[in-house]
């Protein structure tokens, strides 16, 4: 009997959340996954999804009368390229699950089409970078976390479920070089609405009214400053509660807040970043005090960080008059749907059919809709054309940068089916076609 070789990959970037966890050994037996250490659930699954299976695309689809038939690549890129080069008024979206280089292709291809051009940020912590636009931001990276942070919040965030490494790694239990005892050495608070499974392991669980985080937040600084209110209660939480929190964050050697889409997404929105923010700032007149943003696609930060590069602005840029234009809500994917200002879609490794509103999904699918995506989503299946890729940092490699900003290299740990393209090759193509459609 013939002995399968397993070739075994170690230090691994795991391509799912933005903890980017950087340790992973992954083994591969005739270019098949066959076993994960060291991930996460949510992580190890993905690394699992791109063997091949019935629900991975193994070449380009074009839907013809309602059902796909299987296309050569110089096909269906000649046909996307036709629809994004008639389109008056084409959007670019997704970009938060693939490497920096391709992030940067598409950046060009936008230019070249005058197109909208966004990034999954608009729907998740577009307000943190619009607070950090705003008023600046004390923070540093995940490892001086570790290492010193003696108080931890996680405000509106849940990683447990969200970022479960997070806690292993950085923020809970790990060991640290000033925090030898673990999870003794940290006391770790929770702010939310719902009592989470975070919030069960947390030393403080404060539990505040839906969307009335501003509240509690300015609370908190009144607070810290000498003020006294004369209420009984802010956000659904008692004066007594809030003023143990102070006294806990004041007297700490060195807090941290990790906050999620729990503070960016409710009603305040940046405003409410803006005031955790200026809080954290505040702290620093008692002790060390910093703040990081959980986010939540792998990349989203470094698409981010590209566009900025590129073009001065993180997300919500419009080309249509020829050079960048930036106004999030104006220019921002689910408002223009939602106007049906929008006459087709690329989609690059996004599914946003399963999370944005309805009434823009359903604009969406009434003009030509291309989806860059290796398998079957709610957005894929209602697509025109299927250009399906290699896994980014599975099947290539590419830069991806961690929810604190720091780069890392992705790394390649088996070939692609049936020698699929990666994201980056693929919008390469798209440029030479639609330039060559430009006449440039
Ligand atoms: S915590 Fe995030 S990056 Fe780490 S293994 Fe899990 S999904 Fe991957």
């Amino acid at each position: 009997m013939a002995v399968r070789k397993i070739k075994t990959v170690y230090d691994v970037v795991c391509p799912f959340c933005g903890t980017l966890c950087d340790d992973l050994e992954v083994d591969v037996v005739d270019n098949k996954i066959t076993e994960v250490r060291n991930g996460c659930q949510i992580g190890t699954k993905k690394f699992f999804a791109s063997n091949p299976s019935e629900h991975r695309y193994k070449t380009p689809l074009i839907k013809v009368n309602g059902s796909f038939k299987e296309a050569s690549w110089d096909e269906a890129l000649d046909k996307a390229a036709d629809i994004l080069v008639k389109a008056k008024r084409p959007l670019l979206y997704g970009f938060s699950s693939t490497e920096c280089e391709a992030q940067s292709k598409g950046v060009e291809l936008a230019e070249i089409l005058g197109a909208i051009l966004d990034n999954t940020a608009s729907v998740c912590h577009g307000p943190t970078i619009l607070a950090e636009q705003d008023v600046g931001v004390p923070t540093s990276t995940l490892g001086e976390y570790k290492n010193r942070a003696d108080l931890v919040i996680f405000w509106g965030c849940n990683p447990v479920h969200a970022h479960p490494r997070h806690l292993s790694r950085y923020s809970e239990f790990v060991r640290g070089y000033f925090r030898k005892d673990g999870r003794n050495d940290r006391f770790i608070v929770v702010i939310d609405p719902r009592n989470t499974h975070t919030a069960q392991i947390a030393d403080l669980f404060i539990q505040v009214n839906p969307s009335e985080d501003y509240g509690l937040l300015n609370a908190i600084r009144a607070i810290l400053r000498g003020v006294e209110l004369d209420e009984k209660e802010v956000a659904g939480v008692s004066m007594e509660n809030i003023k143990e929190l102070a006294d806990k964050v004041k007297s700490c050697n060195f807090g941290v807040i990790f906050f999620g889409m729990g503070l960016t997404q409710s009603l305040a929105h940046h405003r409410n970043i803006d005031a955790a923010i200026c809080l954290t700032r505040e702290l620093n007149d008692h002790t060390k005090f910093l703040i990081t943003p959980m986010r939540g696609h792998y990349n989203v930060t470094g698409a981010n960080q590209v566009f900025t590069w590129i073009t001065g602005y993180p997300f919500s840029i419009d080309f249509s008059r020829g050079y960048p234009r930036y106004n999030p809500g104006e220019f921002s994917s689910v408002e223009l749907l939602l106007k049906d200002q929008v006459d087709a879609s690329l989609m690059v490794s996004t599914d946003p059919a399963s999370n944005f509103p309805a009434a823009s999904v359903k604009n969406m699918f009434k003009h030509p809709l291309i989806a860059i995506e290796p398998h079957e989503t709610p957005t894929s299946v209602n697509a025109d054309i299927i250009l399906p890729p290699a896994y980014a940092g599975i099947e290539c490699e590419g830069t991806a940068y961690r929810m604190d900003s720091i780069p890392l290299r992705l790394r390649k740990v088996k070939d692609a089916p049936n020698g699929l393209l990666t994201d980056r090759e693929i919008l390469e193509r798209l440029i030479e076609k639609v330039k060559e459609k430009k006449g440039e």
